[in-house]
This record gives C-alpha cells, sequence and structure tokens, in this order.
C-alpha cells in the first residue's frame, strides 16, 4: 500500500510513518515528489494492519496499489520520474540519445566515436566493454580494458559512459568507470544481479528480455527499485518472433502502453530491434513519435570493419541525419531533441 502524506508533511511525520511500517516487518520506500511525499510499504502483510497509519499525523490517507510491481507503477508515483544522469534528465522533455559502439574496439575509435556523436548531440557514450555473446568462440570484449578506453573518451568529451554488467560479481568494477550500467536482454532476468544494481547507486539502463511480457519486464524493474535505487531506464529492444526480415520484432505499442502502467522513462534501441542499419532512423522516429524519452543506437566510424553488429550500426553521417530527422519529430510531439 501506499500513505500519502498530506503537502507539507515534516521531516519527523514522514519519518515516524516509516518506523510504523517498519516496526511490523514491512520496507518503507518514501518518494519526495514537488508537492508531496508518498511512501510505499513494500512486503508481505500476513494479516496485519495498517489502517491505523492513517490516523498519524500528517498522513491525507492509505492506498492499497493494485498494481503487482508496486514502485515501478505509476499508482505510487503519479508523475512521470526523471533519471539524471551527468545533469541530463532522461524522462524530461529533451530526448536524450546515447550513441557509440557495439563493443569497445580500441582507444582511437572509441574517443573518435564519442567526439563526433557528441557533436550533433548525443547526451552519452555507449559502448560494450563485458559481452555477451551467443557463442563462446565470439569476441567477448575487451573488459576492464574497454572500461578504461571508455573513461578515456569521458574524459576528452564530458560524455557519460553507459556500458553493460553481466554478472553481479562485476558491479562493483563496472561502476567505478561507467555512469550507467545496463543490464541487457539476457540478463533482464538475473534476479541476483537485479539486485546487485538495485543495491548501488549509479543508474541502471534495463533493457527488455527476448521474450518478456511488459509485466515480466516491470517485475525486473521492481527488483532494482525495491532495493533502494530509484534510478532505473527501461529499454524496448524488440523480442524474438517468427518473423525474420528484422533482427528482432519491436513493438511500437510497448512505448505508450509502458507509459499507462510506469513512470519509468522509456527509451527504445532500434539497431538491436532491426539488426539493419537502414532501417534504425524509421524505427527512431516511430520511437519518439510514440512517446519515448530517448534512444540508444549504435555508431560506428566504419561499419563495415566493426568487430561486432557492424550491419546495424550508423555511420556517421547516417548518425548526424538521424539526428536531425528525429529532431523534426520530436518538436512535432512537443518534445526537443
Ligand atoms: C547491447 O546493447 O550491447 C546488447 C547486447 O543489447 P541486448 O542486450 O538488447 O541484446
Ligand atoms: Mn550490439
Amino acid at each position: 500500500m501506499i500513505i500519502v502524506m498530506k503537502p507539507g508533511a515534516t521531516r519527523d511525520e514522514i519519518d515516524h510513518v516509516m518506523e510504523k511500517i517498519e516496526s511490523i516487518g514491512l520496507v518503507s520506500h518514501p518518494i519526495f515528489g514537488t508537492r508531496r511525499t508518498v511512501i510505499a510499504a513494500i512486503g508481505d502483510k500476513h494479516g496485519r494492519n495498517l489502517d491505523d497509519i492513517e490516523a498519524a499525523s500528517g498522513v491525507e490517507r492509505v492506498v492499497p496499489i493494485l498494481a503487482p510491481y508496486k514502485m515501478a507503477s505509476l499508482e505510487v508515483h503519479e508523475e512521470k520520474s526523471t533519471v539524471k544522469v551527468n545533469g541530463f534528465a532522461f524522462g524530461g522533455k529533451k530526448i536524450g540519445v546515447i550513441a557509440g559502439p557495439c563493443t569497445i574496439e580500441d582507444e582511437k575509435t572509441t574517443v573518435e566515436t564519442a567526439e563526433f556523436v557528441k557533436s550533433v548531440g548525443a547526451v552519452a557514450l555507449r559502448g560494450g566493454a563485458y559481452k555477451p555473446r551467443t557463442s563462446p568462440y565470439s569476441f567477448q570484449g575487451l573488459e576492464e580494458l574497454g572500461l578504461k578506453y571508455l573513461a578515456k573518451a569521458r574524459e576528452k568529451t564530458g560524455l557519460a559512459v553507459v556500458t553493460e554488467v553481466i554478472s553481479a560479481k562485476y558491479v562493483g568494477l563496472v561502476s567505478k568507470y561507467a555512469d550507467v550500467l545496463q543490464i541487457g536482454a539476457r540478463n533482464m532476468q538475473n534476479f541476483l544481479l537485479l539486485k546487485a544494481v538495485g543495491d548501488q547507486e549509479k543508474p541502471v539502463l534495463l533493457k527488455r528480455g527476448m521474450s518478456a511480457t511488459l509485466d515480466e519486464f516491470l517485475f525486473a524493474a521492481e527488483y532494482i527499485l525495491s532495493r533502494g535505487n530509484q534510478n532505473v531506464i527501461l529499454c524496448e529492444r524488440g523480442i524474438r518472433t517468427f518473423e525474420n526480415h528484422t533482427r528482432n520484432t519491436v513493438s511500437i505499442a510497448t512505448i505508450p502502453s509502458l507509459r499507462l502502467r510506469t513512470h519509468l522513462p522509456v527509451i527504445v534501441d532500434p539497431s538491436h530491434s532491426t539488426g539493419h542499419s537502414n532501417l534504425v532512423s524509421p524505427v527512431s522516429m516511430a520511437a519518439v513519435a510514440a512517446g519515448a524519452d530517448g534512444i540508444i543506437v549504435e555508431v560506428h566510424p566504419r561499419p563495415e570493419e566493426a568487430l561486432v553488429d557492424g550491419a546495424q550500426s550508423l555511420d556517421f553521417p547516417a548518425f548526424e541525419k538521424m539526428m536531425v530527422q528525429i529532431a523534426r519529430i520530436a518538436e512535432a510531439v512537443d518534445r526537443t531533441a
């Protein structure tokens, strides 16, 4: 359930309600809004009664939450939330573009790409240092050396760094270098990993699992939120279907459907969704038109030489063109890019 505090409730009143919730074995999560604070009481009540909390000073009302994913739900947090990444707010009016190679290959390409994507408006650099590959014989990433190249690119450009963490045991190491921890599609239900990123403070970019329903996607987000980390960005990257003209099948309807269920920012990955560079810009435009808060896109200076995912990577001119195209769409839907 959620306890809605009166506007202007004091810190003492909020603390008192939280103590009361915790005294019956539930976890309390305060969400400080601009006008008022709400406190989510999470856990199994085992029949214990929380009704008397309504009488506590500063409380306006106690509301049962119907959505099974409580903290991700719009019921707990009616306003859209924003996730700050290096001063940029995902979920705000401006569309956030995260761009960079599929995988970090060397320092020169990483810095060259970072400089270019920044020059045309990207707010963050992406790139995998630990790669989850289908085949154990495929390139697995440069690991910590790749993280160092990402950090170097951040130093040179000021761009935030988004990179994947594939195991709970690497969360400490990756978060030393990254500004945003990416959880890949293959790990969306790696519950130990979700808990580990929920226990630290860096924002998390959570990709939809390739066979996950929206409910399962939101439960995965709930794992992170319920551990205390409120900075979760959802990413639609397409799911596996019988269709094979694209690498995955991306449903644009996911974006407004998530918007009806959750306050979390939603971005789209048109690269892994489609697998083909010539489909990336049209899908990005559709995503922005449907209300996406951002795009994460693969960009490589020479896609034909890319070690991984060259066919879906944009070269620099194509990325620049995509930025212009999504800016036009953004304007049409009262956003900026
Ligand atoms: C990626 O973004 O590098 C990636 C591997 O994507 P996904 O987890 O969506 O397949
Ligand atoms: Mn890739």
